[in-house]
């Protein structure tokens, strides 16, 4: 064995943990996503996924490291690729006497309009992230979904609404407005959306024409926010609005009533079941753990004949 599972992994005979639940010496971080993300003494990342960490936790003792210059650190060589999910994110490779193991962290197969496209390594053990590990989850094309968003705020504006989309701060928002910028439309920004969005644009990805949300007109303008928005006075005092949640989890027919929005957009920035299946093909592991996610997922692979278990013995997150 080469890890344990421990609120976090960690490769045994070594200080090397990723993703670690808790504070920690020496830590990779897969991406700023909070549910990945914690203060260690030390975070190996990408120099996007520093700065986000640095706006959202605070400083850490950080080793910035490039997709695919590899660092070496205890006996173990470290390799990030780009996984596709949000700005900096990576799949760490973590390659120990010979053997190869590839953490994915959150990925994405498909295009995204703001985060670098997936590069999959192959690796001997991969322990792999299944969010959408149930076959009902097939989203529609990219192009698909572009189309809906774009269509959702031109029917609004037209039929005399504000559309407002919300989406979560770090990741979906920004990917939102890069596709309304490109469309040209003028979008009006929560504060906790417009300070990550100014770190994309720091990157290099423009985001279109944006200002941060201040009481004004808003005839022809959309606003970006995040959930925990819709119950606060920025959103409650637009009196004729619509909104839309932009998530995978609006495949679900209970999404809408779920959210407590008008409509609900499958803008996913993980693999959809199908997504998941090829990203196995390509890394062509030996052994599989899958984590965050159904844990049905691992039996599917065993019947695909896949050597796969989950990662964690207790229950893992469902939405639905
Ligand atoms: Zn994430």
């Amino acid at each position: 064995m080469i890890f344990r599972y421990d609120k976090g992994i960690k490769i045994i005979g070594s200080q090397l943990w990723l993703d670690a639940h808790r504070s920690v010496e020496f830590c990779c971080v897969s991406h700023a996503h909070l549910d990945h993300a914690k203060k260690h003494q030390r975070v190996v990342a990408t120099p996007e996924t520093l700065c986000f960490l640095k706006q959202r936790i605070g400083k850490t003792g950080s080793v910035k490291l490039n997709y695919e210059e590899p660092y070496e650190f205890d006996g173990c060589k470290i390799t990030l690729f780009p996984a596709g999910h949000i700005l900096g994110s990576a799949q760490t490779l973590v390659e120990v006497n010979g053997l190869r193991l590839l953490y994915s962290g959150d990925f994405n197969m498909g295009e995204s309009a703001a985060a670098e496209p997936i590069k999959i390594p192959g690796s001997d053990i991969l322990i792999m992230e299944c969010t959408f590990g149930r076959p009902i989850y097939k989203f529609p094309s990219r192009k698909q979904i572009e189309e809906q968003l774009i269509s959702f705020v031109e029917r609004s504006i037209e039929d005399g609404f504000v559309p407002v989309v919300i989406g979560y701060v770090l990741g979906k928002s920004q990917e939102a407005m890069k596709i309304l910028g490109d469309a040209g439309f003028e979008m009006r920004v929560h504060g906790s959306i417009a300070r990550l969005a100014k770190t994309y644009e720091a990157f290099g990805i423009k985001l279109g024409k944006w200002d941060r949300y201040k009481k004004e007109s808003l005839e022809g303008k959309v606003v970006v926010a995040p959930r925990t928005a819709l119950k606060t006075r920025m959103l409650k005092n637009i009196a004729r609005k619509r909104t839309v949640f932009l998530s995978g989890w609006a495949m679900h027919d209970g999404a809408k009533t779920r959210f407590g929005v008008d409509e609900a957009i499958p803008l996913s920035d993980h693999a959809d079941f199908d997504g998941l299946l090829e990203y196995i093909r390509q890394v062509k592991p030996k052994k599989i753990y899958t984590t965050h996610g159904p844990r049905a997922f691992a039996v599917y692979l065993r019947q695909l004949g896949y050597n796969a278990e989950p990662l964690q013995p207790e229950r893992q997150l469902e939405l639905f």
